[in-house]
């Protein structure tokens, strides 16, 4: 039977391929330790499950609206506001299953066939097959690591072609824990605002997980640009709650979200009714789970410095936010260990995962060959045992 080209240009999830491994060899009784993951490692709070429980109580379990329950939409804009002093109507808010879900929706609003979008690598390894899933092609703007991974507004407008359609940026970001700054966004305003037919999406999934005590800044905040930013959200990262899938776009007017909620009327209709007043106790509850969860990142992201900073052949940007270290590992490439080659990220990856039941992922899906990502959503314990081990393969490599 003949099968469809689209289904074809998609590139499965490494990450996912390489967690399924890994918990492979768990279930056959290994100690392993993973450095893989994309997600906390917190259960969701209590107050949040018992507001699922009570929906449940009170048969919640029809179809809601589409675009979100009222109560969700209204919580979700005075997030908006309270953080980022920016003003929604629960009209422009459309609540999508997962981020992921909302990044879809929000590209499939604005790209047609052949329209370019920009993205900033190292990226999210979703962005490039949800762009080509539009139809879209994909230009590459790389953000170095002499640069912390903030791309520079000169290569940004290097990269803008009258095709340019929209432009993805992700602050904090997976992979590299950069986190962009009030002064690296002006100057990236600066250039976009010349260009006022490109959309900007703006993935903002890590808002909560930012240290030092630096501040969260969107590109919606500048306001010769809001009219044309789509901020994409959730509660996956900051409430512990990944498997609810809730995430949500937020929308410089009302026609577009009904426009988005119109596609995803005939994809997946609501989000899980259930899911959704959860979602309503995390987002306007009490949220000091979420502060003490930041401030466990932190530590744990100071605790792998301390340890990678014992592997002297290894170099890093020390990440702002988020819970992901970016290693630079091409200086291993062309050299062995016990006789078997690297030649790329992955055959690293593939040898200490082989050797000491140790996950770390290798970025050339995320657009950066040179380097792998290693997660600290993990304790402490764990941290300090699986450097260890990633020591152990690295001192032989000859
Ligand atoms: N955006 C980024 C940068 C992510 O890392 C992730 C998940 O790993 C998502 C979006 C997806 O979030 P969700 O689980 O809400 O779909």
């Amino acid at each position: 039977m003949k099968i469809s080209k689209r289904s074809k240009t998609v590139s499965p999830s490494l990450t996912l391929s390489l967690t399924a491994k890994a918990n492979k060899l768990r279930d056959e009784g290994i100690d392993v330790i993973s450095f893989g993951v994309g997600e906390p490692d917190f259960s969701t709070p209590q107050h949040i499950v018992d507001a699922a429980k009570s929906a449940l109580d009170c048969g919640y379990t029809k179809y809601t609206a589409v675009a979100g329950i009222p109560t969700l939409r209204q919580a979700i804009s005075e997030k908006l506001q309270l953080d980022l002093a920016l003003t929604y109507n629960s009209n422009q808010i459309v609540v999508c299953n997962g981020a992921k879900q909302a990044l879809f929706n929000a590209l499939q609003l604005v790209v047609e066939e052949g329209d370019e979008v920009i993205v900033i690598a190292p990226y999210w390894l979703t962005y490039p097959e949800l762009v080509k899933l539009c139809g879209g092609k994909c230009v590459v703007v790389t953000a170095s690591a002499e640069n912390n991974f903030v791309p520079q507004a000169s290569d940004i407008e290097k990269a803008i072609t009258p095709r340019t359609k929209a432009i993805i940026f992700n602050s904090p970001n997976n992979p590299t824990g950069a986190v962009y700054s009030k002064q690296n966004y002006d100057e990236i305003a600066q250039v976009l605002s010349k260009y006022p037919d490109i959309w900007i999406i703006s993935d903002e999934i890590y808002d909560k997980l930012i240290f030092d005590g630096n501040n969260h800044v969107s590109l919606a905040q500048y306001s010769e640009l809001f009219l044309r930013t789509i901020i994409v959200n959730g509660v996956s990262k900051a409430y512990a709650m990944t498997g609810w899938r809730i995430g949500y776009c937020a929308c410089p007017s009302e026609e577009y979200a009904k426009l988005i909620s119109g596609l995803q009327s005939h994809q997946t209709g609501n989000v899980n009714s259930i899911a959704q007043r959860a979602a309503v106790a995390a987002i306007s509850g009490e949220n000091t789970f979420t502060e003490q969860m930041r401030q466990t990142f932190e530590l744990r992201r100071n605790c792998m410095r301390d340890c990678l900073d014992k592997l002297t052949s290894i170099s890093y940007v020390f990440p702002q936010g988020a819970f992901y270290y970016m290693v630079k590992v091409s200086q291993f490439f062309g050299k062995s260990v016990n006789g078997r080659q690297i030649n790329s990220a992955s055959d690293l990856a593939q040898i200490i995962l082989d050797d000491t039941a140790t996950v770390v992922i290798p970025c050339e899906a995320f657009g950066a060959p040179d380097f792998i990502r290693l997660s600290f959503a993990t304790n402490q314990d764990c941290i300090r045992k699986g450097i260890t081990r990633i020591q152990s393969v690295i001192e032989v490599i000859k």
